[in-house]
């Protein structure tokens, strides 16, 4: 029986940030080894020969690896074929070409005088993906804009960019 290649990572706040793209590249890998430190973290000579990389969930201080690797976990799974009910849907939410995801409405279609966008219920799906993409890139001008430095941008988004007055 082949042995499987596994990739052994060390939770640590000096990491690499954790993102989107990294949770992808590790979604491929066949195992992954996550290693978690407590009080002052891993002796150095983990650090250097005993792991593959380091990651860090974000700038700040947890007590211990468990709750940064469940992140981890949980992130890279729900890319693995099979979790999720619908494959799409991990191809269109936030941070897939670097963008926040456009905003989401259910039902009903008017909520104490709140309506939902009259594009939405026009049943127009060219109208409806014109709308998403251009409120997609208008919430990550806001929210994010270090994220549009690496989105793939159209002719038509740096119109609309531009209209929006954020480009
Ligand atoms: N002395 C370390 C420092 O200043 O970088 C902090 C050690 S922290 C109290 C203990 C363990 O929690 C770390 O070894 C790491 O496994 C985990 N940890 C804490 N914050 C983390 C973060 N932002 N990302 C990933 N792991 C983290």
């Amino acid at each position: 029986m082949g042995r499987s290649h596994s990739r052994t990572i060390l939770m640590s706040p000096s990491g690499k940030p954790f993102d989107q793209e990294k949770a992808w590249e590790l979604s491929q890998e066949d195992r992954l080894i996550l290693v978690c430190g407590r009080y002052e973290g891993v002796d150095e000579r983990v650090r250097l020969h005993c792991v593959d990389e380091e990651i860090s969930i974000g700038d700040y201080v947890l007590t211990g690896g468990e709750l940064p690797a469940m992140v981890v976990v949980e992130t890279v799974a729900r890319l693995l074929p099979g979790v999720l009910g619908d494959e799409n849907s991990v191809v269109e939410e936030s941070f897939s070409n670097h963008l926040l995801e456009y905003p989401q409405y259910t039902r009903p279609r008017d909520f104490k005088g709140h309506k939902v966008p009259e594009v939405l219920v026009s049943g127009d799906p060219k109208k409806i993906q014109d709308w998403q993409r251009k409120e997609a890139l208008k919430k990550t001008a806001q929210v994010r804009p270090d994220l549009l430095k690496k989105t793939e941008l159209s002719d038509q988004d740096r119109v609309d960019l531009k209209e929006l007055n954020i480009g």
